[in-house]
């Protein structure tokens, strides 16, 4: 036995997961978490005593309130929010269409919105989209692919015409992690409003965002929170701007008074008002289970071993992939809960490493991430994935 695990305070809940047949090492719990065996029973017993037990019957009976209640769950275990400020629904594209759209209406003056040339493309192609609509001018922020953004690069992009910022607390590529309360706090200073991107964040490391002053956040269920293929994502609007902030979808769901079916829309009070069609019943279910585990662990023991197994899994870059490069921090307070190592051959090696049962991912142009979600990821398991590499390469 690897002796990381035999020491590791958290070796035991490795076992919660579903086996995964010919599975090695897998190393992509960042892009897809895996499926807790709890999930199965409480999706199960959803279709069975829910659905069918309830029929229509059951969005008067609890399912309406679900978005929101999971949303003040998730909220108090890993996003450090007050009740009332977090829905969970749709996908983390159209979330944060959403958030830029209502930020932008509260900055009717400004004229640039500022996100950075390596957040994801997702983010990316939204603002494209949506500055081309305004006729407004996208500033980009041209960040290091093997760091990301920093207070002094924002500082610089920053200013009287910026109406928002969007960039991602824990960089998809590098997992580089974001200064979150500086730049916020100077993007306050500018007059703009922030939205932080916490899909590769959420789960793995804190995000206090209350105590950050944060605007607007917006992350996805399915990679460290194990909510399954396409789970809907989350959103968090801090109270004070509920009022002021306006959601651009206005579906009957974020209306008032849904079931009157009435002439004009109203937007419903507080965070309910973000929601727009009617709440992915089956779709969040599972993650309820993951934000149970990490409320039993607690996400700053998570935090702790993720760090572990980042370093552990640098340390043994550095030691049997001489050849390769690491596009990552080395500083593990700016790091997330992966990294990405560069190699020209890496596009090849991937299909062959996947056949063996040993999963990262590729990422252009030559990187291959490594995203050990620490519940569910052994010291052993990064090291057969490493030398697995290795051997691929022929090293
Ligand atoms: C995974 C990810 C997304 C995914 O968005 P979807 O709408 O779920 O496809 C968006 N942003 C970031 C930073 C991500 O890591």
């Amino acid at each position: 036995m690897n002796p990381l695990d035999a020491n590791d305070p958290l070796a035991r809940y490795r076992e919660r997961f579903l086996p995964t047949p010919g599975l090695i090492s897998y190393l992509d719990g960042n892009s897809l978490g895996r499926p807790l065996a709890a999930s199965v029973e409480r999706v199960e017993t959803f279709l069975r005593e829910e659905w069918a037990g309830k029929l229509i019957r059951g969005w008067d009976d609890g399912w309406m309130s679900q978005p929101l209640t999971v949303g003040d769950e998730l909220g108090r275990v890993a996003l450090g929010a007050a009740p009332g400020q977090v829905a969970i629904g749709d996908s983390t594209t159209v979330l944060l269409y959403k958030t830029i759209r209502a930020a932008l209406d509260a900055r009717p003056d400004r004229t640039e919105i500022a996100i950075d040339l390596e957040n994801f493309p997702t983010d990316r192609y939204l603002v494209e989209g949506i500055a081309s609509d305004r006729g407004l001018t996208v500033r980009w922020v041209d960040t290091d692919p093997a760091a990301g953004v920093t207070p002094e690069l924002v500082a610089a992009a920053v200013g009287p015409d910026t109406a928002v910022t969007l960039f991602s607390s824990v960089a998809y590529r590098s997992g580089f992690l974001a200064e979150v309360e500086a730049i916020t706090a100077l993007v306050h200073d500018a007059g703009a409003l922030t939205i932080w991107d916490l899909s590769h964040s959420v789960g793995s490391v804190p995000t206090p965002l209350d105590d950050w002053g944060v605007d607007l956040a917006v992350g996805c269920g399915y990679k460290y929170l194990n909510g399954g293929p396409g789970a809907p994502a989350f959103l968090y609007v801090r109270r004070d701007l509920q009022g002021s902030l306006r959601q651009p979808i206005q579906g009957w769901l974020g209306s008032r008074t849904p079931f009157e079916m009435g002439q004009g829309y109203e937007p419903a009070e507080g965070i309910r008002g973000w929601l727009s069609g009617t709440p992915p019943m089956v779709g969040l279910q599972a993650m309820r289970d993951m934000i149970a585990l990490i409320d039993e662990v607690g996400l700053d023991a998570v935090r702790t071993k993720s760090v572990a197994l980042t370093k552990y899994a640098i340390a043994l870059v550095d030691e049997h992939l001489p050849t390769a490069t690491l596009a990552s921090p080395r500083d593990a307070a700016r790091r997330g809960g992966h990294i990405t190592v560069d190699h020209p051959r890496f596009a090849e090696l991937l299909p062959g490493l996947w056949a063996s049962g040993v999963i990262p991912d590729f990422r252009r142009p030559d990187g291959l991430r490594l995203g050990p979600s620490p519940l569910s990821t052994s010291y052993a398991e990064v090291e057969a994935g490493v030398l697995a590499i290795r051997d691929a390469l022929g090293e």
